[in-house]
Formats: structure tokens, C-alpha cells, sequence
């Protein structure tokens, strides 16, 4: 991926000009779906990208496009004028204040960082690629997903903070708010590029231990895995049920974020939550009319949950929107989709995970995948690694000119042999 965008800075992509959306914590009513679904029509290829950090991308703009889309999006109170339009990532539990299981709605310390962020003097000088994961303790739990500072209520009562080898406690809301900001604000004073891993943990410690209500932590949370929910999900206090749909490779088309803004506004609360396992969740459902949801969801290019819940495939831009890249990563996840809905009989018998990237960058996420397919750098062709990430993906098993759906079913079956 060119330089982070945002919704004015624009990335030139091999298939025109991209723009990043960043609702705060992925949260969209339904005006806002329908917002960009016209802006991606109108602007744009039609195309929508929801990333693996839950924002919405536009892609095929024009270059130059910019300005018209910030004024379009500005009136759905999607644009941020300013340097904090692209410095504002913060990943929220999408269950967020409505898991049964969570230990603190995050949904207004959320509300505050971003706050905090649009407002801050020294956002300019922060690096567009620092991110924040907040956890409220849900069955999500995504905390389990890299970031620079990640933040998880403990069962106590407080939040636990982590940034780099940093571990503080805040006492609340507001002194969590206060923390989170200061970790930023200590990695804008370091430099524009500067991570939280780049950072002096003196220097860290010393900046939080100046913020009222935060103190050392005793010690970090128990590890957890990343638990994508979908279908339908119980809400907290509710009758009524989440609907979280599958989105196949990550890719949404005008159509369907159309027809999620209507089923949210005519059979929901009005707004929808992106999900960094790529899904959208609607809100506030009755049972059986999230079922009949679910099951027209299919024809409307959702992927069917007998084959979510079996397969997940991640996939990048690939050759299609990406310049480094020689193999169409997004079109072959789609494939291997459709094929694994038209012949469910290919589906091995435990779940598995499949990452293919255009190139060894692996910009679709660092998640350890069963079956790893990597394009070759300097010529056609794919590598094909077992039990690896893009970090680490080790010798390949294989080596081939050309990958079919039908391929990637038999390196899977032949997984561990
Ligand atoms: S992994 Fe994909 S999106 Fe990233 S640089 Fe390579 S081809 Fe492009």
C-alpha cells in the first residue's frame, strides 16, 4: 500500500485513487452506508474495501478526487479536516456494549480518543500508520490484534494499557483517555514515522506517570485469541439479536453496502458496526427477521455462513488494484469462495485459514494462516507455505506458474502430509 490515505489524501493504486474512511471505532449509521456507497458510486469504481482494521476504502477514483469526495463525506460527518483525517485508527470490539460477556462498554472512551485525536495540536507529527485497540473483555476479543497501543478493561474494573514493553493501569474513563492520548503524543514529539516500538520505555513511563489516575500495572492480562463471531449474535439486555455477516475477501460493491444501510435502517437500530474479521454487524434484529436476513444475504454476494464459519480467506489488492503485485490475490479468494459454496464437499473437516498476497509484502494481514500463497516478487507465479505468516512464511511447500480455486483445495488436503 502507497502512503496511509485518508478521505482528501488520496493513494495512487494500479487501479486509480484510494481513499481510507475512519469511522470512529467502525461505527456507521445508516445514512453514513449510504453515504459512501454513493460516493463510491459516483467517484469512484464502485468498489469498497473493508480492511482488516475495520475502515471502509473507495477505490478507481480519479486523481484529484479528493476535495469532492471530503465535501461529500463531510456532510455525513465522515470527514475530519485536518492531519487527523488519516490519524485516527482505533480498532473497537464491534460487540462492543452489547456482549453479554464484555466488562466495560469502550464505546465512550472511543468517543473520547477520538475526540482527543481530532483536536489534538500535535497530530500532525503523529505517524498515519499508530493504531489503537480498544477491548472491552467481550468474546471478541481483539486485543489479539497487533496494534501500538492496546487497551483492555480487566475484570477489576480498570483498563490495563499496553504500548511497546509498557504496561500501565488507569483507573477510569477519563485517566484512560488521558493515557492513551499522552502514548500518542509521546510518539509525535519522537518523529513523523516513530512507532510505539521505536519508543524509549523511560521516556513513555515517565510521560504516563504524569497523567492523575494511572499508575504501574501489576501485571499483563492472559492472552487471548481472536474469536470472529458470525451470524446470529445474542445482545446484552436484549431480545433482539446482532446480525454478522460475512464479507467475502473483504470486498463490498455499491450494492450491497446499499442494501446494509436499508436492512439497518428498516429492520435495525439505524447504525452498523465493521467488524476486523471482515463482517458487518446490524444491530438490534429480531431473531427471525435476522434469519431471513441471513439467509437472502447469500444472493445479495455475502458469503454463505456454512462456508464463513469453515474458511476464512484473506486476500490483498493483488494484481488488480496493486502495483508491486503479478497475481490477482482478491480475484482467486473469490474464486475459492464461490467454489467452496458451489461444492461444499472441498471444505477440509476443520477450519482453516487462507492468506494470499500478490506480493511477499503480505499487506493482508500477519495472522498465521494454514495455507500461506505468496506472488513471486521478480516473476510470475505463486509460493506456497504451510502453518506460516507473511513475517515468517518459511521455505515454501510448492511453487506454481498459475493458481486455480481448484488448486488451493489441494494444498489444503494435502496439509500435513
Ligand atoms: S501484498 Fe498485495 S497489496 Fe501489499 S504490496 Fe504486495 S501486492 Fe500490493
Amino acid at each position: 500500500m502507497a502512503d496511509c490515505p485518508g478521505v482528501l489524501h488520496l493513494a495512487a493504486m494500479a487501479d486509480g485513487a484510494l481513499a481510507r474512511i475512519r469511522a470512529p471505532g467502525g461505527r456507521l449509521s445508516a445514512a453514513q452506508a449510504r453515504a459512501t456507497a454513493g460516493a463510491a458510486a459516483t467517484l469512484g469504481s464502485g468498489v469498497i474495501d473493508l480492511t482488516s482494521r475495520a475502515n471502509l476504502q473507495i477505490r478507481g477514483m480519479p486523481e484529484g478526487a479528493g476535495p469532492a469526495l471530503a465535501a461529500r463525506l463531510s456532510a455525513a460527518d465522515l470527514f475530519v479536516e485536518g492531519p487527523a483525517d488519516r490519524r485516527r485508527n482505533i480498532l473497537l470490539d464491534p460487540f462492543s456494549g452489547l456482549d453479554p460477556e464484555e466488562v466495560r462498554d469502550m464505546r465512550p472512551i472511543t468517543a473520547s480518543l477520538d475526540e482527543g485525536l481530532r483536536s489534538a495540536s500535535w497530530i500532525g507529527a503523529l505517524s498515519p500508520k499508530f493504531s489503537f485497540v480498544l477491548d472491552g473483555g467481550g468474546r471478541s476479543a481483539v486485543a489479539a490484534i497487533s496494534s501500538d497501543v492496546s487497551c483492555r478493561a480487566a475484570a477489576q474494573g480498570t483498563m490495563i494499557i499496553a504500548a511497546g514493553d509498557v504496561l500501565v493501569e488507569a483507573a477510569d474513563d477519563q485517566s484512560c483517555v488521558a493515557a492513551l492520548l499522552a502514548i500518542a503524543q509521546t510518539a509525535a514529539a519522537a518523529g513523523p514515522q516513530t512507532r510505539t516500538h521505536d519508543l524509549d520505555p523511560r521516556i513513555l513511563t515517565s510521560a504516563l506517570q504524569a497523567v492523575p489516575g494511572v499508575r504501574q500495572a501489576p501485571e499483563p492480562l492472559a492472552t487471548r485469541e481472536l474469536t470472529p463471531r458470525l451470524g446470529l449474535v445474542p445482545q446484552r439486555g436484549s431480545e433482539r439479536v446482532a446480525l454478522s455477516l460475512p464479507v467475502p475477501v473483504g470486498r463490498l460493491d455499491v450494492a450491497m453496502l446499499e442494501w446494509l444501510a436499508d436492512v439497518t435502517a428498516l429492520d435495525g437500530e439505524g447504525w452498523l458496526a465493521l467488524a476486523p474479521w471482515s463482517a458487518v454487524v446490524i444491530f438490534g434484529m429480531s431473531h427471525a427477521v435476522a434469519e431471513a436476513r441471513l439467509a437472502q444475504s447469500v444472493g445479495r454476494g455475502f458469503t454463505p455462513l456454512g462456508v464463513a464459519e469453515r474458511l476464512t480467506v484473506v486476500a490483498c489488492a493483488g494484481s488488480g488494484g496493486c502495483s508491486r503485485a503479478r497475481e490477482p490475490a482478491k480475484e482467486l479468494g473469490r474464486e475459492v469462495l464461490e467454489l467452496a459454496a458451489a461444492e461444499p464437499w472441498r471444505l477440509p473437516p476443520a477450519a482453516v485459514r487462507v492468506h494470499l498476497s500478490g506480493c511477499p509484502r503480505g499487506c493482508a494481514g500477519a495472522a498465521t494462516a494454514d495455507l500461506l500463497l505468496l506472488g513471486a516478487e521478480e516473476s510470475p507465479g505463486w509460493s506456497a507455505h504451510r502453518a506460516a505468516s507473511p513475517r515468517a512464511p518459511g521455505e515454501p511447500v510448492d511453487r506454481r506458474g498459475a493458481v486455480s480455486a481448484r488448486d488451493v483445495f489441494e494444498l489444503l488436503a494435502h496439509r500435513g502430509r
